[in-house]
């Protein structure tokens, strides 16, 4: 029933900022109402976890782990984790006023030309998110929609994608917010190119529909998470999200 009541307006908000001072948060509960597991899994089943709510670091959080950084409901990075090497969406030929890890932009500006000789061009809506601004936009939904719809809706700061300087929303440049509609990666021109070829660019969908109890967030057809044509090309051909790659890919881990 929570899929049904996971409205278009409640499913755009883990890629929506805010300007709204923030709290911390703790024991938090599970929307999602499945009971995580008490006794460690064995590493050779690597089974994905079910969703839970906790704000354990992530056990591959250095800079250079980016490609591999898992974020979920459960992992988070620091809220000191600031990489260094952040550029304008500029410099990948986009529109500016975004940041992004500058090991992403020769990919991003091959991808976007690529877009737009389609027919298909792109514009950047959001990309880096301090641990600070997600704090706000998470408290934001929480006042607006309640905690647990926030939940599913919203990553808690810490857990976002955006804060690697990797994640990226993208709509149709020219075109509205891509949140206006599920729709975007079928019935437009740019949704639809990002949806067949972004892998190609080392781009990944984190949150495709129908998956939630696997990524533990609603569809986001406009967010994309850079993580290296190799690990994309990867992920692809595997045909698993990007939260179950990136559990295989974690060291030693408990669940
Ligand atoms: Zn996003």
């Amino acid at each position: 029933m929570w899929q049904v009541a996971l409205s278009l307006t409640l499913a755009v908000l883990i890629c929506f900022p805010a300007a709204i001072a923030s709290t911390s948060t703790s024991s938090l509960p599970n929307p999602l109402a499945v009971p995580t597991l008490a006794a460690p899994v064995p590493t050779a089943a690597r089974a994905l976890p079910a969703c839970s709510y906790a704000d354990e670091t992530t056990p591959l959080a250095g800079y250079d782990d980016w490609a591999l950084t898992l974020l979920d409901t459960r992992y988070a990075l620091p809220s000191s984790y600031v990489p260094a090497d952040l550029v304008s969406t500029k410099a990948a030929g986009l529109n500016g006023g975004y940041l992004v890890r500058a090991v992403a932009v020769p990919d991003l500006a091959a991808m976007a030309g690529s877009a737009a000789a389609a027919g298909a061009p792109l514009a950047v809506i959001s990309a880096y998110r301090t641990y600070r601004t997600q704090s706000a936009t998470f408290w934001k939904w929480v006042r607006t929609l309640g905690f647990n719809y926030a939940l599913l809706s919203s990553a808690r700061p810490g857990h976002s994608e955006h804060q690697l300087g990797l994640a990226i929303d993208f709509k149709s440049r020219g075109g509205p917010l891509p949140w206006a509609y599920y729709s975007w990666a079928r019935d437009t021109k740019a949704g639809k190119w990002m949806a067949a070829h972004a892998w190609e660019y080392g781009f990944v969908m984190s949150y495709p529909a129908g998956k939630t109890k696997k990524t533990c967030y609603g569809f986001e057809p406009w967010h994309y998470r850079y993580v290296g044509r190799d690990e994309a090309a990867a992920i692809h051909a595997s045909r698993l999200v990007l939260r179950e790659w990136l559990w295989l890919k974690q060291p030693q881990m408990i669940s």
